[in-house]
């Protein structure tokens, strides 16, 4: 009886290792690690309302008040569709912690549920890092109705909400999204109102590297040296932190070596907003317009994968 109890002690301490609390990349955080789930959040609206914002339409950077200032906000992307889940980035992430790094990071509300117990350490680093929404599962705000719109978008506030609550920890509350970014980057002059109407500011970058989708491992400092030339103070700039392309965590450090030799410094989006006078556009677009129009019908008619349809 003794030996069998020894044995259970032991299988527990093995798998607790397994699913450990850490900032190191483990089997969970790969992608499809967890069975796909469709359904919708345990709430489908949040508690918290926000009040509307006004309409600047799709913010790409922000011209900085102070020209010696060279400040600049780093985002990722953390989005899966409906189709199936992507992974968590910790290598990434555990980077940009390991060397107290500001970034802004646009979460999914269905990717937020997959990748729980991230979210939570993430949140215990509030004074780091900024969650922002990035739709449920990545529905296309192009074409999406309205009511599919607002049920991506609250369902994502709702989800941040219910991580929130379910933390121990209650001196580290995060402020409820107030940011948002167009998967795919694509939007209609209709879903701007409406997610101004919601209370959230539309954020997008003025830097990204290609679409980010292909970077190449062996070319992170290549690939560094374009993204570092393109950057100017005031940039907003686009990476992933899905694990969904490849070679983010290699590039981001080659990155932040050439930033820093050039004197810039790392804020969130919010705090680049307080800087400046945001620059916007009225439909978001990858480095020129219309380059990600194609996308529309890529990832089918509510850009959340081709096998659902709603
Ligand atoms: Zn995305």
């Amino acid at each position: 009886m003794r030996k069998y109890f020894l044995i259970l002690i032991l299988i527990l301490i093995s798998s607790s290792k397994a699913f450990s609390d850490d900032w190191q990349l483990d089997k969970y955080d790969l992608k499809r690690a967890f069975k796909n789930n469709f359904n919708p959040p345990a709430k489908l609206r949040p508690d918290l309302n926000l009040e509307p914002v006004e309409d600047l339409g799709v913010i790409r950077r922000v011209n900085l008040r102070d020209k010696n200032l060279k400040a600049v906000a780093l985002t990722f992307d953390m989005c899966e569709l409906d189709t199936n889940t992507s992974g968590c980035d910790m290598d990434t992430l555990k980077f940009l912690r390991d060397n107290n790094i500001k970034a802004t990071l646009f979460m999914g509300g269905k990717w937020m549920r997959t990748h729980e117990r991230r979210v939570k350490q993430i949140m215990l680093e509030h004074k780091l890092f900024e969650i922002a929404n990035h739709n449920w599962s990545h529905g296309n705000c192009a074409i999406m109705p309205r009511d599919k719109l607002e049920d991506q978008i609250l369902w994502t506030q709702a989800q941040f909400e219910l991580t929130q609550a379910s933390l121990n920890n209650k001196n580290h509350l995060q402020q409820i999204p107030v940011l948002f970014r167009l998967p795919y980057g694509r939007n209609s002059e209709s879903a701007l109102k409406i997610i101004a109407g919601l209370g959230l500011k539309v954020i997008q970058w003025d830097v990204a590297i290609g679409e980010a989708n292909n970077l190449d491992l062996k070319n992170a400092r290549r690939n560094a040296q374009q993204v570092s030339r393109a950057t100017r103070p005031g940039s907003i700039l686009l990476f992933h932190a899905n694990l969904v392309p490849k070679g983010t965590a290699n590039l981001i450090k080659e990155l932040i070596k050439i930033l820093k030799s050039q004197g810039y410094e790392f804020v969130t989006v919010s705090e680049l907003l307080q800087l400046g006078e945001p620059e916007c556009v009225r439909i978001g677009y990858f480095n020129r317009p219309g380059d990600n129009v194609y996308l529309d019908k890529k990832f089918g008619t509510y850009g959340t994968g081709l096998k659902i349809k709603k």
